[in-house]
């Protein structure tokens, strides 16, 4: 079972994938997790990611195609894996579903998260007071806005357009209730 949770920035995808990995025994990747370790290791990956990360752009695609082509295998050697943060350009999802035909593999769902704008900046702003995430300045905020419409949403029409079911999920209110409407969702993509 291969499935994506999707949304723009602030949209919930890493509470929600939690939540999900717990309940579906699926294995959580996030890329922005997998990055964001790189950097602090100091990795070669890490000083050509860091920079790209706090103005808000998106890391190059042969990057975070090698990385997930890495990782993929040990996470499909479970029930499943849950893919957080990536694909983000249709390019990533035509390398992903390359990579998983190989194994007879495919998409199974994807969980999109709609969250309207400006709660999203709301919440990223109120997050870098918490976290102290590198990318949560208001510049890369507006970046990462302005990517996910160029480049990210695009995703969504593609697998749309391969069959794939999109189940689109209202991410507003309290992260269990939120969690509520994604278990539904999930039960219904994965029978
Ligand atoms: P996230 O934690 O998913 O919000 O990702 C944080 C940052 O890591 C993004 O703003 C990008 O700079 C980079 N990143 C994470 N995943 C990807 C991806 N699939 N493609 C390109 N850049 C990514």
């Amino acid at each position: 079972m291969i499935g994506v949770i999707f949304g723009p920035p602030g949209s919930g995808k890493g509470t929600q994938a939690a939540k999900i990995e717990n309940a579906f025994r699926l294995k959580h990747l996030s890329t922005g997790d997998i990055l964001r370790s790189e950097v602090a290791r100091g990795t070669p990956i890490g000083k050509e990611a860091g920079r790209i990360m706090a103005a808000g752009d998106l890391v190059p695609d042969e990057l975070i195609v090698d990385i997930v082509r890495g990782r993929l295998p040990e996470a499909e050697a479970g029930e499943g894996v849950l893919l957080d943060g990536f694909p983000r350009t249709v390019g990533q999802a035509q390398a992903l579903d390359n990579m998983l035909s190989e194994e007879g593999h495919k998409v199974d769902f994807v969980i999109a998260l709609d969250v309207p704008e400006a709660e999203l900046v709301d919440r990223l702003l109120h997050r870098a007071q918490v976290e102290g995430r590198a990318d949560d300045t208001r510049e890369a905020i507006e970046e990462r806005m302005h990517e996910y419409h160029k480049l990210t949403e695009a995703v969504l029409d593609y697998y749309s357009r391969h069959g794939v079911p999109v189940k689109r999920v209202s991410g507003v209110g309290r992260p269990d209730e939120v969690f509520e409407r994604v278990k539904r969702a999930v039960s219904i993509s994965s029978v």
